[in-house]
């Protein structure tokens, strides 16, 4: 019993891990993948944006060597033409123009601003190729548009810092542009703090941050960083269609395995663990099934044969007694059927020295001498001799050659003589078999059922009939159905047969009765068809 309980715990736990396993490890494996696609979608979007960043240098740097190629003194007609120009072409450029001496001269915007004193302060950073840098310079045209300006010989170039940071983007992501030399934010998404980013960038995008994820990506020509940082939730979007996919996904394979496990063990509950109890609890029967001389239609045994019913339903022993073989319960399953038949035809073997009962073993009771040892100790302190306990094995069971060989020829020894069941369904030759030294063999019910056909399979009867004659053993015909069968069986020189013809199986009291009826005088083909 404590084994049905353990295996009832054990199902339930395994129901339960097969169900929340699968949904665990499918909530992890979404959470590792939105993760990873987090962190690939951000670094794709910093790359994006370090591009634009590239783009709009070098078009200040284009538009200053445009400015360049114009001879004309400063502030000429044809120097603001060429302004005009460049400005026209260069997309970010907003005001191209001169200067000199820390005062703005004129720009096609400005126009001439020689006499007014627009004073311009000396620049922020100057790089090793000679551009001066003014990172946020208040425009002259504006009270409160502070431009990033670009100087070189003498001209300069306004961009709006925006055009840094203004990408089409639908999270919406802020950017920044930092000049990695002086560690200045050039340009930064509106709302964004700018030291948040300088910080982000000092850290090479590594901040431990549970709202944000961050990505730094580098010019490889110019001192220049884009940082973004993107929400850690809303950068993929279909983060809560991945996870409902994985969920559903892990619900299902987990019901489903939970459902198998279920079934699986519930079924070797009622197989396995309901048999061991069943056993144990001596739940189940025996009947016997009467064999008789052909000669003169005499029962001279019986063989026992277990029965067992589930919840009312008879199992077949087919199945059962597999199952046992299967799970190491044959051996007390064999000790239940000899001690049942002890109890049972105990009394009328006492008393009819010549009757007999067979007993159906497996190959597991003929590997020892254990279920010989018991059966001596049964025996022992009554009147039932040895040979009227006799032992029924299939070819199956003389596989185990070099432990079944000496536990066979002990059983004879002790007097028990051996029988060959279902012959003819194995493999074995005869005269394989006949090496172990056995006594009677019985054939199989399914060779019984083709004589006098005229099917393949009918010549085997006569052949076995035959072969059994010239190795002087007696025959047991399983399975004899009907009086034709009786009379062609007894004119092959067949001693016994077995069959509903008969009788079927039946418990010991019910044999008890029948046998009373068989003793009375009757003909010997006057046998009721039953
Ligand atoms: P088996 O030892 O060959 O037993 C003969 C089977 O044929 C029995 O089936 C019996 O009821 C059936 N039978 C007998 N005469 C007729 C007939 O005229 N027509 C038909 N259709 N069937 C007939 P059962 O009782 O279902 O047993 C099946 C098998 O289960 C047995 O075949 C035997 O191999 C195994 N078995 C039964 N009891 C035991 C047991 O106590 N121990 C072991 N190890 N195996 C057993
Ligand atoms: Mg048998
Ligand atoms: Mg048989």
């Amino acid at each position: 019993m404590i084994k049905r309980y353990t295996l009832i715990s054990v199902s339930i736990a395994l129901g339960c891990l097969a169900t929340i396993g699968p949904v665990l490890t499918s909530l992890y494996v979404a959470n590792r993948e939105v993760e990873t696609r987090d962190r690939q979608e951000i670094r794709d979007f910093a790359s994006k944006a370090m591009m634009r960043t590239e783009l709009v240098t070098f078009q200040s740097f284009a538009a200053l060597s445009d400015l360049d190629l114009e001879p004309g003194a400063p502030c000429s007609p044809s120097s603001l033409e060429q302004a005009a120009r460049v400005i026209y072409n260069y997309r970010y450029v907003q005001d191209a123009g001169a200067y000199a001496d820390g005062r703005y001269l004129c720009s096609p915007l400005l126009g001439d601003v020689r006499t007014q004193d627009l004073t311009l302060p000396p620049p922020d950073y100057r790089s090793n190729d000679g551009f001066l840098v003014w990172f946020r310079q208040k425009s002259p045209l504006s009270d409160v548009r502070k431009d990033l300006m670009v100087g070189r010989n003498g001209h300069y170039v306004s961009i709006d810092p925006e055009s840094y940071v203004d990408l089409i983007d639908p999270s919406r992501r802020p950017i920044a542009t930092i000049q990695t030399t002086t560690g200045t934010v050039m340009a930064v998404s509106a709302g964004t703090d700018p030291d948040e980013m300088l910080n982000a960038w000092k850290h090479g995008g590594n901040v431990k941050s549970k709202e944000w994820n961050y990505a730094v990506a580098l010019s490889s020509t110019r001192p220049l960083a884009v940082v973004v940082k993107s929400p850690r939730s809303s950068i993929v979007g279909d983060w809560p269609k991945l996870l409902a996919a994985w969920l559903t996904i892990g619900v299902v394979s987990g019901a489903a395995l939970g459902w198998l496990a279920y079934k699986r063990i519930t079924r070797q509950l009622s197989f396995t663990s309901t048999l061991e109890w069943a056993i144990s609890r001596r739940k189940i029967d025996v009947v016997y099934q009467p064999i008789v001389r052909l000669a003169d239609n005499e029962c001279v045994g019986v063989e026992a044969l277990v029965r067992w019913k589930l919840q009312g339903r008879a199992i077949s022993p087919e199945v059962f007694v597999r199952v046992a073989e299967e799970n190491h319960l044959i051996q007390p399953l064999t000790d239940l059927v000899l001690e049942k038949t002890f109890a049972q035809l105990g009394e009328l073997l006492s008393a009819n020295p010549s009757f007999y009962v067979s007993i159906n073993v497996s190959s597991e009771d003929l590997c020892t001498f254990r279920f010989l040892n018991l059966l001596a100790s049964s025996l022992k302190g009554t009147s039932i001799a040895a040979r009227q306990i006799r032992i029924e094995a299939t070819e199956r069971s003389f596989m185990n050659t070099d432990a079944t060989r000496g536990v066979i020829a002990a059983f004879r020894a002790a007097g028990h003589p051996i029988y060959i069941d279902d012959f003819g369904t194995g493999y074995s030759s005869l005269a394989y078999l006949q090496t172990f030294e056995i006594d009677v063999l019985k054939i199989d019910k399914s060779f019984v059922d083709t004589i006098a056909q005229e099917t393949a399979s009918s010549v085997v009867a006569p052949h076995i009939i035959a072969m059994a004659h010239e190795l002087h053993l007696e025959i047991v015909a399983e399975g004899v159905e009907s009086g034709f069968q009786a009379t062609w069986l007894r004119e092959k020189g067949v001693q016994y047969a077995q069959g509903w013809y008969y009788a079927k199986a039946m418990s010991a009291r019910d044999l008890a009765t029948w046998l009373g009826k068989q003793r009375q005088p009757r003909h010997a083909d006057s046998l009721p068809s039953i």
